[in-house]
Parts: structure tokens; sequence; C-alpha cells
């Protein structure tokens, strides 16, 4: 069982934007060494006890733009939340390169 493609989850830990206190965000790579992820709006059960256990906060958030709701990460401190354009641009890619601290967590 030679299994190269891996799932992992990432838990960045990044000063938010609007408030700069620091916050954990969670976010699935779908596969090791490719930019392919999402956020918690398409998260499992599972993957969403995973986040939280790892002290990210997800919420239910209305986009005005999408007239819909959807799960994202949520800053505990002053409430604002991560799209999923940002969580590509400012969290992935900060984590890539080194630019903050960061977890993974490898899942089936
Ligand atoms: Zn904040």
């Amino acid at each position: 069982m030679d299994k190269k493609v891996q799932k992992q989850m990432f838990i960045v830990k990044s000063p938010c934007y609007k408030c700069k206190e620091m916050f954990n965000v969670a976010l699935v790579n779908e596969e090791v060494g490719t930019g392919q992820i999402y956020g918690p709006e398409e998260f499992t059960k599972e993957e969403m006890r995973l986040a939280e256990e790892h002290g990210v906060l997800i919420k239910e958030q209305f986009s005005a733009t999408r007239q819909e709701s959807y799960y994202a990460n949520t800053c505990p401190n002053c409430g604002v939340f991560v799209g999923q354009h940002f969580l590509f641009t400012e969290y992935f890619c900060e984590a890539s390169y080194g630019g903050c601290e960061y977890e993974t967590i490898d899942l089936a």
C-alpha cells in the first residue's frame, strides 16, 4: 500500500486582518503538493470536529453577495470571518512558503 496522494488539514495560526489577534484557521489540502484546497463550507462532520478540537472557531456566516449562509473560519475576538479566496492567498500560501506558523493533520 503505497499511497502517495494524501489529504491533509492545515491549522494555520495567523493574526486577524482586522483586530490583529492571533487565531487558528482550518483548511483542507485535498492533494498534498497541489494547491487544491477547500474550506469549512465543504468540511465533513469529522473534519469540522477535528478543526474545533484544534481551537478553530467555525461559524455559520451569511454572504450578502451570494445570498446564502455557509460555514467559515471565524475570529473569536472580533467575529470577522475568512472568505474562501483569502483562505488560499492569505493562509495556504503563507503556510506553504513558511510565512507563518501552522500544523498539519493527516486525513484518511
Ligand atoms: Zn479579529
